[in-house]
């Protein structure tokens, strides 16, 4: 059925770069021989699920989005892939991305831009754009994306559909094709909240292969949903604190996004909890520090792009040099070249105290004064915009980068924090505003690190 869908939708929605479709069918036959085998599966049994393309799947091809790895076909499963392969889900494919991640708007694919269900006319958001489409136009059950500073949440926000960036560590990166190691997270993309806690559930966990992957336990984050909800019976969030952050809201944010979160607002307080403007002073200084702490992790991460050791080689290169600058030239595009320039300027020796030093010494402040606000006494979760408009038209920021950056300011800061955070539907921008075509919007819930039970029923009474 979901073959069907993507055999119909996706020359219009362009969501994956690869299709499988023999293995799917594969898998789907050996869940039916373990259950005919008398085996008691889990819930993720023979469910299809789309992989955001940076994500290792053994036998099957994983660009990244880029040219450069255009022939890659991994030899082993990235561990939340093997973990849900073990668990008997079904690959459908490989979703279309930003180039390594790089971007909002999923236009940075070196294959194709993938357009957004709600309007084949606007991007899908970015970077697990792919990841976000394939759920929103039902091509997969649910899907893996991967979020460094946002690429899980905008692209949700965009689409409509409810996205998961866990705490850093709560799910291992062994595998994932690395942009900014130490902001990236791989995290479910679904239609609903329980949806999204049975996925965490099949890929959390600590992993010997990923040395910042966390030991802690994971727990059953389905199994808690209806208990928690049933205890709280009409109102289920009696007690919880959430605090609205005043630097997302008002100046800057297109009114129907700032409508729908003081609306989203006054739902979570019909449902019992208690809801507080909070203010984080340094909120804004996060997204220049989050563009030189990634950048430079990137320049160094894309190094290994060498086409010697990792990468398609240039053909015509005559000696070593234009080996590297030929694969390299041809292999990557625009936009990660500009991010390994600006990377390696940032970390050049009589920069680095300026650049790369001063964004750590803010990231720290950053993370401080989330936690904080997250601290006993204090809010369960800081509620905001997920970003400032609804999902743009295709072309309308791609000559402009600053503006697509400018666009990551309300997601880069849970990143430099190592936060978990939950996006949601709560509504839509009025057809009349947008040209004829409604557009959902999301809210952004982040939680306490490793509260992801937490910040999930949040969200499971709040839907
Ligand atoms: N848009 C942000 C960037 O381009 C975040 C991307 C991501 O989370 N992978 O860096």
């Amino acid at each position: 059925q979901y073959l069907d869908a993507i055999a119909k939708t996706d020359s219009t929605v362009c969501s994956y770069i690869t299709v499988d479709g023999e293995q799917a069918l594969a898998q789907a036959r050996a869940v039916d021989a373990r259950i005919a085998a008398g085996e008691t599966l889990g819930p993720l049994a023979g469910v299809p699920l789309a992989i955001k393309d940076n994500i290792c799947t053994s036998g099957t091809r994983t660009t990244a989005g880029s040219q450069i790895l255009r022939d890659y076909v991994p030899t082993f499963d990235a561990t939340a892939v093997s973990r849900l392969r073990g668990a008997g889900a079904v690959f459908l494919g490989k979703t279309n991305m930003d180039e390594f991640g790089m971007g909002s708007s999923t236009e940075n694919s070196s294959y194709k831009p993938t357009r957004n269900p709600w309007d084949a006319e606007r991007v899908p958001g970015g970077s697990s754009g792919g990841s976000a489409a394939a759920v929103a136009a039902h091509e997969c059950a649910a899907a893996l994306g991967s979020d460094t500073g946002g690429s899980i949440r905008q692209p949700a926000h965009f689409c409509g559909i409810v996205g998961l960036k866990p705490t850093y560590g709560r799910v291992s990166r062994y595998g994932l094709i690395s942009y900014a190691s130490s902001l990236d997270c791989i995290g479910p993309m679904a239609h609903t909240v329980e949806d999204a806690a049975l996925l965490l559930g099949g890929i959390a966990g600590g992993d010997s292969h990923d040395a910042t992957s966390s030991g802690r336990p994971a727990v059953d984050y389905a199994a808690g949903l209806a208990s928690g909800l049933a205890a709280g019976g009409s109102r289920p969030l009696a007690g919880k604190r959430i605090g609205l952050v005043a630097q997302t809201m008002g100046e800057g944010v297109a009114p129907a996004i700032d409508a729908a979160v003081r609306a989203a607002a006054r739902h979570l307080e019909s449902l019992g909890a208690t809801v507080e403007e909070v203010s984080l002073p340094t909120f804004g200084q996060g997204l220049p520090a989050y563009y030189v702490l990634a950048l430079s992790e990137a320049s160094s991460n894309l190094s290994r792009y060498d086409g010697v050791r990792y990468g398609a080689r240039s053909p015509a290169a005559a000696d070593l040099a234009a080996l590297f600058s030929g694969s390299r030239g041809e292999g990557l595009g625009g936009e990660v070249k500009r991010r390994i320039l600006m990377g390696t300027y940032a970390l050049s020796a009589g920069y680095y105290d300026a650049y790369y030093k001063r964004a750590q010494q803010v990231r720290t402040l950053v993370q401080q004064e989330m936690v904080a606000a997250l601290g006993a006494g204090r809010c369960d979760a800081l509620l905001s915009p997920v970003a400032p408009s609804a999902a743009y038209r295709l072309g309308e920021k791609s000559s402009d980068p600053l503006a697509m950056y400018k666009g990551d300011l309300m997601t880069v800061n849970v990143n430099l924090a190592g936060l978990p955070a939950l996006v949601l539907p709560t509504g839509f921008v009025p057809a009349s505003a947008e040209g004829g075509v409604e557009l959902p919007i999301g809210l952004q819930l982040v939680g306490r690190a490793f509260d992801e039970a937490g910040l999930l029923g949040l969200g499971y009474a709040y839907e």
